[in-house]
């Protein structure tokens, strides 16, 4: 697990080099938003204890296996002594309910973990916003920290390699444009993004980007041609 300290309130925690999840620092401990993949849960537990407090609450910003995957597991090492919020479509879709018509590409592992909270934009998690930016999946949300402007986007935007719209197939990363239910939905959601003017943002995949403003909306010109 890499470590990265990203500003005094936001440290990355990467896995396998591109999979991403985020420790919160509030004042009663962490958020853990997202729990990367499978077997995973000690090593976030330990990068939290080594920052110095404990995991509070885990937020999920959708419901994909390379992002829950570890969350059975951390709800068991933590003694259930956890709040796990998820957006409302994506824990329906996880309970086993039809919420679109068509197939689901990416993968929805099973869950035991019910979630405590049910997110939707405009809901708080701490000091983060919860921003709805569905097409990813069809409930998947971004959260803001209103403190600093930090976003944490998701699956919305990549940034292996450089920013890119996940609905616009780019390498080196086209795994996330493959998983991506519906593309325009997730283009419009990636400009809804944009216009919260983030400071810093950070994503599921690849490297926090400082002031990204300029390269996100040449994603989103890049990924609007490639879906005319
Ligand atoms: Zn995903």
């Amino acid at each position: 697990m890499r470590v990265r300290q990203l500003t005094p309130n936001l440290i990355q925690l990467t896995r396998l080099r591109f999979v991403n999840a985020f420790l919160v620092r509030e004042e009663d401990g962490f958020t853990l938003v997202d729990t990367t993949v499978a077997r995973s849960g000690e090593a976030l537990i330990e990068a939290a204890e080594a920052a110095g407090a404990p995991i509070r609450r885990i937020a999920l910003t959708h419901g994909h296996g390379d992002h829950v995957g570890s969350l059975d597991e951390l709800r068991g090492r933590l003694n259930g002594a956890v709040e796990v919020a998820m957006p409302e479509l994506d824990a329906r879709i996880h309970a086993g309910e039809d919420v679109v018509d068509d197939k689901l590409p990416g993968s929805w592992p099973e869950l035991e973990t019910k979630p405590d909270v049910l997110l939707e934009p405009g809901d708080r998690v701490g000091s983060l916003e919860v921003i709805g930016a569905p097409g990813h999946t069809p409930g998947h949300v971004a959260f803001l920290d209103t403190r600093d402007r930090t976003l944490l986007a998701g699956d919305v935007l990549t940034t292996l390699g450089g920013v890119a719209v996940s609905s616009h197939f780019t390498l080196p990363f086209p795994i996330a444009a493959m998983a991506t239910w519906d593309k325009e939905r997730n283009l419009a959601s990636a400009r809804i993004l944009r216009a919260l003017e983030p400071q810093l943002l950070a994503t599921g995949h690849g490297p926090a980007v400082r002031d990204p403003g300029k390269a996100t909306v040449r994603a989103i010109e890049r990924a609007h041609r490639a879906l005319c």
